[in-house]
């Protein structure tokens, strides 16, 4: 730029030149000067050609001998001004050098001019593949974290288990930081939290999990009877801990969530059919506890057959004759697709069932002595 304008300034001194005079003298001080000057060093520059006479100022290209800049300058500005290889003195050429080099986590991969802020360097973390551009005299040692390299930083987060947590993806930034998207390792449960406080690692599978899953009505009855069911079994004042937990029955679940994945699936599938007001939790054996695998979802009527409460009963259809005390145990015994039918008849609803009549409901007392029977369903007394 500055040869340039000098060029357009030589053109207006010469542009009427008063005698041929003027035009040869430059022309023998062009050469003397430029053999006078022939390698000579000024700081890390050296010239490599004379370029001509311009505003009575001999003009040199120089070229640094570190970085191997080349520029034209007047030789005034040569002995006036301090030659160093710099960021002023060599430009683009100057900063090329840091191309490549390693600045902690990050490499300098190019360099750029631009028009506003000057030479500017590009770094890659070479972690995460993170890219910046900071100005190319101001480039320093860079770390691998969230500071520098923002969101890429979490990507590597990806597949680390915080707690009972993995991180499975990066979400996006929160007012409270970054958020990831995480899956409980123990059951499955996916959620969004923020970063750090799932990086402490005190996230546990259990109710944050339940948390996390989605309201809806089989949620909520879920929750509120998984609470009923642990009252009566842990809470003396309860009035029917008598029932449950005074008779030793326990519920074995750790977690209303593990609760919650054990039965949602068959609850929604009975709801479907029965409604969600007539799905209930049913202990398939009434002295078991409740836990996984002794749960079932019932309509109340086949409970109802099933509480502590036993209605010890006979039924027969002429040839084969039944005492139980569970109307859906019969059923099932029986092949009949609907675990009510002979509850409905032991209640008197209805009065056959299958070709299954009642014969008479028998007196808990009775039961031991009970010996005119082809089957004996009673699960317990
Ligand atoms: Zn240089
Ligand atoms: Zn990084
Ligand atoms: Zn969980």
């Amino acid at each position: 730029m500055r040869a340039n304008g000098q060029l357009n300034r030589k053109v207006k001194v010469v542009r009427e030149p008063k005698s041929l005079m003027d035009m040869v003298i430059p022309c023998q001080v062009m050469f003397g000067h430029y053999e006078g000057y022939d390698m000579k060093k000024f700081d890390d520059y050296e010239i490599v050609s004379y370029e001509g006479n311009w505003y009575n100022n001999k003009h040199y290209k120089v070229r640094c001998k570190v970085c191997g800049h080349e520029k034209v300058v007047g030789l005034s500005n040569l002995k006036k001004q301090d030659n160093h290889h710099s960021k002023f003195n060599c430009g683009y050429d100057f900063y090329k050098g840091i191309v490549g080099k390693v600045f902690g986590d990050y490499k300098c991969i190019e360099i750029h001019l631009d028009s506003v802020r000057g030479y500017l360097a590009e770094l890659e973390c070479q972690k995460c593949g993170h890219k910046i551009k900071t100005h190319a005299s101001k480039v320093e040692n860079r770390k691998h974290n969230a500071f520098c390299c923002g969101s890429d930083y979490y990507n590597s987060e990806i597949g680390k288990i915080y707690g009972d947590y993995e991180v499975i993806g990066v979400s996006g930034t929160t007012r409270n930081g970054v958020a990831v998207k995480c899956r409980c390792v123990k059951c499955g449960t996916e959620s969004i939290r923020v970063l750090r406080p799932l990086a402490t690692g005190k996230f546990k599978h259990g109710t944050q999990c339940l948390k996390a899953i989605p309201k809806s009505e089989y949620k909520n009855a879920i929750v509120r009877r998984f609470k009923n069911i642990q009252n009566r079994c842990n809470n003396p004042k309860c009035a029917e801990y008598k029932y449950y937990g005074g008779r030793g029955i326990k519920c074995n679940y750790k977690d209303v969530v593990d609760f919650y994945y054990d039965v949602i699936d068959k609850l929604i599938e009975h709801s479907k059919i029965y409604g969600l007001k007539n799905s209930t939790f049913d202990r398939i054996n009434a002295n078991g506890n409740y836990e996984k695998g002794n749960i079932r979802i019932a309509t109340r009527l086949v409970q109802s057959t099933n509480t502590r409460r036993r209605v010890f009963f006979i039924i027969t259809n002429g040839k084969e004759t039944i005492l139980s005390d569970n109307g859906a145990y019969c059923c099932r015994y029986l092949g009949l697709n609907n675990t009510s039918e002979i509850g409905n008849v032991v209640k008197g609803r209805a009065k056959t069932a299958a070709g299954w009549w009642l014969v008479r409901i028998v007196p808990k007392e009775e039961v031991p002595n009970i010996k005119d029977v082809t089957t004996n369903l009673v699960i317990s007394l």
